[in-house]
């Protein structure tokens, strides 16, 4: 089945300006998934022109209770097409299939919970004197433009859409170049399914970064950018956006900490280790844990236990039950993975992993063995950058202060997560962290309804979650009246 994944503007699917199309190939097979456009910055406009429409003239930004039943559908949308999205989503970027169905019903979650929240768009009322009646109030902002990484494009579109939406802005999204079939397809069932959403309130651009990305931030009709993705690519839309004073949002990359200390039950730290390198996504997570910061006295045997059990994992087609570890997402990143693992063999120890499988059922995809370094120095290049692949780094650590030290010692502050069975010690490590959110004695749950934070270079410009969200993609307003 090959898809054309189209532009969405006032509610219809239609082709870019050029016609100029593109494909999009299977990540772990090579098959064919779809094909898609290259847009200009005049669709771009036509887009803003739709969503700006959309907010001043229909009932959208004013009417609460028509929000609510539309970002109900949203979820029920999600939950109906689960199954067909998670597979155009696995068949797209190769992570697991139940990684892709996991990350679906997050994002049905979302819809879900905001749903509830529209109606909690609240402002605070002040009588400073006795003339005097004070309304501080929030309104939506406007246009917001939302763009989308590939590693989770789905969720994490979710993610910014759900609570831009509950606030009452309308939208233009812009995919990830390796991810806009999967979507179009997103937005296709949930517009399908969502009977009272009004058109123009939710627009799709296909097209790079460069082109599409850019001109979303830079246009003066855009008034806030929700964008995930690299620090690097954030940093560019920061100057960018810069020109006319745009409000954004920036959720950026991380280098995520999992540290074990002495006492940590050593069997649920490397069950903890295994699941936060997030290997289903081939380690292409944000928050995936990356460095695995182990205390000297149980650092062999936590190392033997983590090696065994990544050696004899299975690599291969997403799609397949019983596969553990899926493609990276494109050869592009392979050529950049295998890079950083030359370099880890110069500083370390390979324990395993290391190669790029090509032979037999791996000959089509963009296959690397789970890799481990140990005894990595903590300044390393594979310890200090973001590989976003399948690479772990062990590091050996004397204490709790040299562990909160080297956690905190990079660039990036996302979230970091602590193995331990004195809960006491944890939390005071936790609080020297700096983290936007940090795991006790598990990895890598999140809430809808639980705010989480960008330290350092992760990020800036307020959370997508939780009930702040509302705040992120809001405006506030006092309004004074004398009441003499
Ligand atoms: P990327 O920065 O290359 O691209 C992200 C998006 O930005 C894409 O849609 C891309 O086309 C667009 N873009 C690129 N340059 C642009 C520009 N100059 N102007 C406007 N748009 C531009 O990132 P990626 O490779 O898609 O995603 C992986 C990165 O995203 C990793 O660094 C990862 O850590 C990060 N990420 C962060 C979070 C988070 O929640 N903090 C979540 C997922 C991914």
């Amino acid at each position: 089945m090959s898809i054309e994944a189209k532009n969405i503007i006032d509610g219809e699917f239609i082709e870019g300006s050029t016609g100029e199309k593109r494909e999009r190939c299977n990540p772990a097979t090579g098959e064919l998934v779809g094909s898609f456009i290259a847009s200009t910055s005049e669709d771009v406009e036509d887009a803003i022109y739709s969503a700006r429409k959309a907010f001043e003239d229909s009932p959208w930004a004013t009417d609460t209770k028509l929000r609510v039943r539309v970002l109900r559908e949203m979820s029920e949308a999600i939950l109906h097409n689960l199954e067909h999205l998670s597979k155009i989503q696995t068949s797209e970027n190769g992570k697991i299939l139940q990684d892709s169905r996991r990350e679906l019903t997050s994002a049905a979650d979302l819809f879900d919970y905001y749903s509830g929240l529209v109606r909690s768009v609240t402002g605070r009322t002040h009588m400073p004197d006795n003339n005097t009646m004070s309304f501080v109030i929030r309104e939506p902002i406007g246009v917001v433009g939302i763009i989308a990484p590939w590693n989770a494009p789905m969720v994490l579109l979710a993610r910014s859409l759900a609570p831009a939406l509950a606030a009452g802005n309308t939208v233009v999204i812009k995919p990830a170049s390796y991810t806009p079939v999967s979507i179009f397809e997103f937005l296709k069932h949930i517009l399908e399914d969502t009977k009272h959403i009004p058109k123009g309130v939710i627009n799709l651009v296909i097209g790079s970064g460069e082109t599409v990305g850019a001109a979303l931030v830079k246009h003066k009709e855009v008034d806030f950018i929700s964008f995930t993705g690299s620090t690097n690519a954030g940093a560019i839309v920061m100057q960018e956006a810069s020109v006319n004073i745009k409000r954004l949002s920036l959720e950026l990359g991380g280098k995520t900490p999992n540290i074990i200390l002495e006492d940590a039950d050593i069997e649920s730290a490397v069950q903890g280790a295994i699941r936060g390198s997030m290997l289903g996504s081939a380690g292409q997570i944000c928050f995936a844990g990356t460095r695995v910061l182990i205390h000297n006295k149980i650092y062999e045997e936590v190392k033997d236990q983590i090696v065994d059990i990544i050696s004899k994992l299975k690599i291969g087609n997403g799609m397949d039950e019983g596969v553990d570890v899926g493609p990276v997402v494109s050869k592009g990143q392979l050529k950049n993975v295998m890079n950083y693992i030359s370099e880890g063999k110069k500083v370390a120890k390979l324990l395993t992993g290391g190669k790029h499988l090509n032979k037999n059922e791996h000959s089509k995809g963009y296959f690397i063995e789970p890799t481990i370094f140990g005894d990595v120095p903590p300044e390393s290049k594979i310890a200090q950058e973001e590989i976003f692949g399948p690479v772990i780094s062990l590091i050996r650590c004397r204490n709790t202060v040299e562990m909160a030290n080297i956690a905190n010692n990079t660039k990036f502050g996302l979230s970091a997560a602590i193995w331990t069975k004195k809960i006491g010690d944890a939390l005071r490590l936790a609080r020297k962290i700096k983290a936007g959110i940090v795991w006790i004695n598990t990895y890598g749950k999140m809430y809808s309804e639980a705010e989480t934070g960008t330290y350092k270079q992760s990020g800036i410009g307020g959370t997508l979650r939780g009930i702040e969200a509302l705040n992120t993609f809001s405006e506030i307003k006092n309004i004074l009246i004398n009441i003499e």
